[in-house]
């Protein structure tokens, strides 16, 4: 993200936010067009047809999010989020291309093409003592919501954000950004604050924890002392959480760019142990290398993602659960199984744990496991086998998890460098090469079969 437009922003800014404000409810800071750097021309035409709709009719609508605190810090967002007073039934009344999802947190996705514009409609406060809001909203015993369609006035949604700077409103009626929790001041200050009171806020939804972190990491901001005390006391709710969200929530964490700075963080608080016990584990255990290839595996992606290379959940989750693959494999191989078979059923028995805190889909699962299994087989290298190899349909990513093996200096450096100058040598340098690979790698003379008795 750039920082002159924010410097332009802030100069005409900073004198009003000298003081601490305190925000009451119903005071919006509204800060007008000419004194903010939100502009129609960076927001998506689908986003503003879906604010006009919903105006013309006779709804407000504004959006929120994401999308402004982006714009606000001269960054490109990566979607927009539209907050309104239209039910999720009137906002799906309004537009065909639309359908309602979600249970516990009802939304309305629109579609233009290829883009999605998600619609909230302005939640409420969660007061027991209305029979109303009863049927609306549940919580377990912990504090978690797990029914959260209460709907209630713009400052009430705004209460219900997760931090300051996420609860800012851009209007595309009057061009004005409406503040009622001090989210600009802490873009100015460079803070992650929490709105309302952390605990509650943490138990209600402790996502919310694992939030805190990624815009810390992502905006490079401090956090608020008193959003930061509750962490590492609440990091275990973080099991309550169904193993599908949790998916989507590592993916974010980890594979937006910003990986190696938000994994500090997680350990910092004690959040990574909920979602990788296991490999958390290895850690405690000082496992050699696993530290290494974690550090270096999101080191890897966070440059990937930055040059626009292609990343896929499928390598970073090989990477985390790695160390523990390793151990396992060991104490099966040290009961006599063969060495594929025995990767295999460690494998298997890595996955099948580590879907109980993160559901991994199957797409992701099977190639981490040809990824996990390409390196044994990239150390046989003699007859055709190597050969074959370069057709394997993961070989790339076997192979960038090898040379990233060789980086943390889990294996010895060298064979990456013969596998890379292989692929791209000709039948004949093959040949040669192959003849160079040390005699352990031959395979094994062939079982003799015993003759069959005669019948
Ligand atoms: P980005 O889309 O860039 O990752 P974002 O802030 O837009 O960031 P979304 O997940 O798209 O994140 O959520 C949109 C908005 O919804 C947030 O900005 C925040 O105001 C609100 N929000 C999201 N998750 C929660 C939550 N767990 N609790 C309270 N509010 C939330
Ligand atoms: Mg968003």
């Amino acid at each position: 993200m750039t920082s002159s437009s924010v410097t332009g922003l802030w100069k005409k800014l900073s004198g009003k936010f000298s003081k601490p404000t305190q925000y009451a409810p119903n005071s919006a800071t509204i800060i007008p067009r000419d004194e903010h750097c939100v502009s129609r021309k960076n927001i998506s035409d689908a986003a503003i047809k879906v604010i006009r709709r919903l105006n013309e009719e006779g709804f407000d609508a504004y959006l929120v999010g994401g999308g402004v605190r982006d714009l606000l810090l001269g960054g490109q967002p990566k979607d927009f989020d539209i907050a309104t007073n239209a039910t999720p039934e009137q906002v799906r009344g309004a537009f065909r291309n639309s359908r309602i999802i979600g249970r516990r947190f009802r939304i309305v996705h629109v579609r233009f093409g290829n883009e999605i514009i998600e619609v909230t409609t302005f939640r409420g406060g969660h007061d027991a003592s209305s029979a109303q809001r009863n049927k609306h909203s549940a919580r377990t015993e912990s504090g978690m919501l797990t029914r959260d369609n209460v709907y209630g006035s713009v400052e009430e949604d705004a209460a219900r954000r997760d931090l300051s700077i996420n609860a800012l409103y851009y209007s595309s009626r009057d061009f004005c950004v409406y503040d009622y929790v001090g989210g600009m001041q802490d873009l100015e200050r460079k803070l992650i604050r929490i709105i309302g009171d952390p605990e509650t806020r943490y138990r209600e939804d402790p996502v919310r924890m694992l939030r805190v972190v990624r815009f810390a990491a992502k905006l490079n901001f401090d956090i608020e002392q008193r959003t930061e005390e509750p962490l590492k006391r609440l990091a275990p709710l973080l099991t309550d959480i169904s193993a599908a969200r949790m998916f989507d929530e590592v993916i974010k964490l980890l594979m937006s760019g910003q990986g190696i700075q938000t994994y500090a963080l997680l350990q910092r608080y004690g959040l990574f142990s909920p979602l990788f016990p296991a490999t958390q584990k290895m850690l405690n255990q000082h496992e050699p290398a696993a530290e290494a290839i974690i550090q270096q595996g999101l080191i890897n992606t966070d440059a990937r993602i930055a040059e626009d290379k292609h990343v896929t959940p499928a390598f970073i989750y090989a990477v985390l659960l790695w160390p523990v693959v390793k151990r396992i494999h060991k104490e099966i191989l040290d009961s006599g199984v063969p060495e594929i078979p025995a990767l295999h059923q460690a494998a298997e028995r890595v996955l099948h744990k580590q879907q109980q805190t993160v559901a991994i889909p199957k797409r992701f699962s099977l190639p981490m496991r040809d990824i996990w299994e390409l390196q044994c087989r990239l150390t046989r290298r003699t007859g055709k086998r190597a050969e074959l190899l370069l057709d394997h349909r993961y070989f790339r990513a076997g192979f960038d998890f090898l040379l990233l093996r060789e980086q943390a200096g889990e294996v010895e450096a060298g064979l990456g460098q013969w596998w890379l100058a292989f692929q791209e040598a000709h039948a004949d340098t093959r040949g040669a090469m192959l003849t160079q690979v040390p005699a352990g790698e031959k395979p094994r003379a062939p079982r003799r079969r015993r003759p069959r008795k005669p019948r």
